[in-house]
């Protein structure tokens, strides 16, 4: 079934009540009304049928009494006596015109015909009627007789002259005229019909009332008996109430009967108008039924239409209530709960959205928001991302917990969005936040970067907790360092983890040294080959010794021959070695052949220190001493050969375990030396227990000495205070003659650096720098 409207379904609905109703009603009231007609009709035609046969009745006797007072008259009596035959026939002709009869007969006493007025010369022939006229001597003297066609009256009175004379017999006939003249008279109905049977044939009709014979003359023929009581008929498509009455007559005449009929359909007609007005009044119905049906429908589907189109509304997100509802109804009731069902709804969402959106700790919008607004269309070509870590939160937590944390970092959000001002703030991780600057280029950046620094360098003071934060800030330039938000936040997260590391808490990305580059990816999966398959090899660095000019020591530096790639530099696959867990394979690769060739070294008269580099992961491996105390064994060198080089960084992470591993290294009689001194956050009280020999400082004070005024107080303040812990000092990253001359001026004991030289094969290094020759 096609789907239908609700509005149609209701119009349809009150039709077919509306027909329904009606036409019941209009078939029990044709039903009830044609049945009061036929019992009304019944009744009529039972009295009309009894008044006319008295009609008749008077008309015989009326005729008989008057062919009485004829039979008195003189003339007709002494005209019989004479048998005056032309007398006779004028006196009865004159007398039947009186009387109404079309024929009139004087009877002879021996029962043949006299005089006849239908046969005025005929001879006398005997009278068709004996029994009438015995009849007529008994009292009984009229019956009804059909004759050629016709029906009439036949009359028979005897005329006494005294004695009998004769008899005359008047025929009156019952004609259309006198029919339609009874008709005039009195009630009959309009269908009155006499009929008549001869012998062996059918029912034919001789006469009739008004009008013309409508009554069925075969009705009667299969019947031997009339219908005494009213009878229903069909005839020529109307219907008929239908009686009969049988006339008496003569022996062996022809049955004579009279029909009376009442049409119903006749009697209906009345009952015609009202029958139109029905239906006039059903159209009308209808009509008004439809349209007050579409109507009510209308009022109940239109607020039920205008609900669902808010329910889609809101299922799109739309949560504005519907309108124009100010109803007392129960639609009025619907609507109303449906509006604060709305707008609670929408109020809902509205706090989910904040909190999906917020941080709940600091109120600012969260990694998503960020990233949202991060994404939004730039004003200019130029803007800047800065990241802003807050490096020791974790540590902060472990010791005063997270109620405490929050708060921090709560400040620290504080802190930032007051130096922000109207710039965009958001929380994308536990540790960091990022400021986006849509319109600000790298120097704008810097400049903001380093005021945050300062505002969040002070710490963070509650009750009688004083606590650094430990701020350090990544910054990624978009377009040069990318594109969209996700790239941009990675880019400024990277530099925010160098920035950690860094003496200034502050760094810019930089592609060169992302751990996440994708090349780097597939160095993962090519590094543990390079280790099997030999691809790894060490270069050497002299280490001169400033007060002799001596080189006296080298360090070892790992370079790897890359099948597809060439050399591969070292900060681009220690991390990966690192991150896959094969910096373990690789430091003992490195020890292994560092320790070789200063055997071979040591063996050709040459015993130079080689100093390798341990990953702050080596630290954390609980064999690392024993394999490398192994290892000098199994090449039958001294311990001290060996110094061992670990940044600050790697100690830090974890100390504890850090100066347990370094502690027990010492103990054999390895040599241990701080790299990268300066960078990072470790204070010479700090250093004072670790078991080191020997601190190198960082390039990136050395490398400027020349023009550096600050850089050389550094470094000369670094010098005077190791040589009094007792520690020897190298500086790294000397690359002009003037950085050797003032170190050699601060007292500084080694140098390392360009100047000198860099990095090379072990075959090169021997050449140049132990001066008795190559050994290999
Ligand atoms: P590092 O230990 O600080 O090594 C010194 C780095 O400075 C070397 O880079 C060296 O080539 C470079 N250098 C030497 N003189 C100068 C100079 O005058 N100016 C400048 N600007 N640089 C100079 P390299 O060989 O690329 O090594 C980089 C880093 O890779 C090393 O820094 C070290 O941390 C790490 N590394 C190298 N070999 C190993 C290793 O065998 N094991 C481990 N765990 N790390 C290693
Ligand atoms: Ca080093
Ligand atoms: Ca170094």
């Amino acid at each position: 079934m096609p789907h239908l409207g609700f509005r149609l379904r209701v119009a349809l609905f009150f039709v077919a009540t509306i027909i329904a109703v009606q036409a019941l009603t209009a078939g029990l009231g044709y039903e009830v009304a044609r049945r009061e007609l036929v019992r009304q009709g019944g009744a009529q035609l039972e009295a009309n049928s009894n008044a006319f046969v008295a009609q008749m009745d008077d008309i015989a006797t009326r005729v008989a009494s008057s062919v009485q007072i004829l039979s008195q008259d003189y003339g007709l009596r002494s005209a019989i006596g004479e048998q005056d035959h032309g007398t006779v026939l004028s006196i009865l002709r004159n007398h039947g015109r009186r009387v109404g009869a079309t024929r009139m007969q004087l009877v002879g006493l021996d029962g043949k015909v006299q005089a006849d007025t239908a046969h005025a010369g005929a001879a006398a022939v005997p009278f068709a009627r004996a029994t009438l006229l015995q009849g007529a001597f008994d009292g009984r003297k009229a019956a009804v007789v059909a004759e050629n066609g016709a029906v009439f009256w036949q009359v028979v009175v005897p005329i006494y002259a005294p004695q009998p004379a004769g008899l005359v017999v008047a025929s009156v006939p019952i004609d259309d005229k006198l029919l339609s003249h009874m008709q005039e008279l009195s009630t009959l109905p309009r269908d009155v019909e006499m009929m008549t049977r001869p012998a062996g044939k059918p029912w034919s009709v001789v006469a009739h009332g008004g009008g013309e014979a409508r009554l069925p003359p075969g009705f009667f023929a299969g019947n031997d008996h009339f219908p005494d009581a009213p009878v229903l008929a069909q005839s020529g498509g109307r219907e008929y109430l239908v009686l009969a009455r049988s006339f008496p007559q003569a022996a062996g005449d022809p049955e004579v009967a009279a029909v009376l009929g009442y049409s119903l359909d006749e009697a209906l007609r009345p009952y015609r108008s009202v029958w139109l007005t029905w239906a006039g009044l059903l159209v009308l119905g209808l009509v008004l039924g439809v349209l007050s049906s579409l109507l009510i429908a209308r009022s109940v589907s239109r607020p039920v239409e205008a609900l669902a189109a808010a329910a889609r509304r809101i299922e799109a997100g739309d949560y504005r209530a519907p309108e124009g509802m100010r109803r007392n109804d129960e639609i009025g009731q619907l609507a109303t709960s449906f509006q604060a069902m709305t707008v609670a709804i929408g109020q809902r969402e509205e706090r989910i959205r904040e909190q999906a959106l917020h941080d709940a700790v600091t109120g600012l919008p969260n990694r998503v928001a960020s990233q949202a607004a991060i994404e939004r269309p730039r004003a200019t070509s130029e803007a800047t991302l800065v990241m802003l870590g807050i490096t020791r939160l974790p540590d902060i937590i472990k010791t005063v917990g997270h109620a405490l944390g929050d708060r921090l970092m709560h400040d620290a959000g504080r802190r930032l969005s007051d130096l922000a001002g109207s710039r965009f703030v958001g929380r994308v991780s536990d540790t960091q936040f990022v400021l986006w600057l849509p319109d600000a280029g790298r120097t704008r950046a810097t400049e903001l970067a380093s005021r945050l620094l300062d505002a969040l360098g002070r710490p963070f003071v509650e009750g009688d907790f004083s606590i650094d934060m430990g701020p350090a800030i990544g910054i990624a330039c978009a377009p040069g360092d990318g594109e969209d938000a996700a790239t941009l936040l990675r880019h400024a997260e990277v530099a925010q983890f160098a920035a950690a590391g860094s003496a200034r808490g502050l760094a810019f990305y930089d592609a060169a040294t992302d751990p996440h580059r994708p090349d780097r990816l597939s160095l993962m999966g090519d590094l543990r080959e390079a280790i099997d398959q030999g691809q790894l090899t060490l270069h050497y660095q002299p280490k001169l010794d400033l007060s002799s000019g001596r080189v006296m020591a080298a360090e070892a530096l790992i370079r790897w021959q890359h099948p597809r790639r060439g050399l591969v530099p070292p900060d681009a696959f220690i991390g990966v070695a690192e991150e896959t867990g094969n910096i373990g394979r690789l430091t003992r690769w490195v020890v292994n052949d560092a320790l070789a060739r200063a055997r071979r070294w040591t063996e050709a008269g040459h015993p130079i220190n080689i100093a390798v580099n341990l990953s702050a992961r080596d630290l954390e491996d609980p064999d690392l001493t024993r394999r490398i105390g192994d290892l000098t064994a199994i090449h039958g060198v001294p311990t001290s050969i060996l110094p061992l080089e670990v940044t600050e960084s790697a100690v830090i992470a974890d100390p504890a375990r850090a100066l347990q591993e370094l502690r027990r290294l010492a103990d054999l009689g390895f040599k241990i030396a701080v790299d990268d001194f300066g960078v990072g956050r470790s204070s010479f009280a700090y250093l004072r227990q670790m078991p080191i020999h020997e601190l190198k400082i960082d390039k990136t004070f050395i490398r400027n000495l020349a023009s550096d005024e600050g850089d050389r107080v550094v470094v000369r303040s670094i010098v005077d205070l190791s040589h009094r812990l007792g520690l020897r000092v190298t500086a790294e990253g000397a690359e002009d003659a003037a950085a050797l001359d003032y170190l050699r001026e601060v007292g500084c004991d080694c140098a390392q650096g360009y100047q000198i030289a860099a990095a090379m094969p072990a075959l090169a290094f021997a050449e140049r720098f132990l001066v008795d020759g190559p050994t290999t």
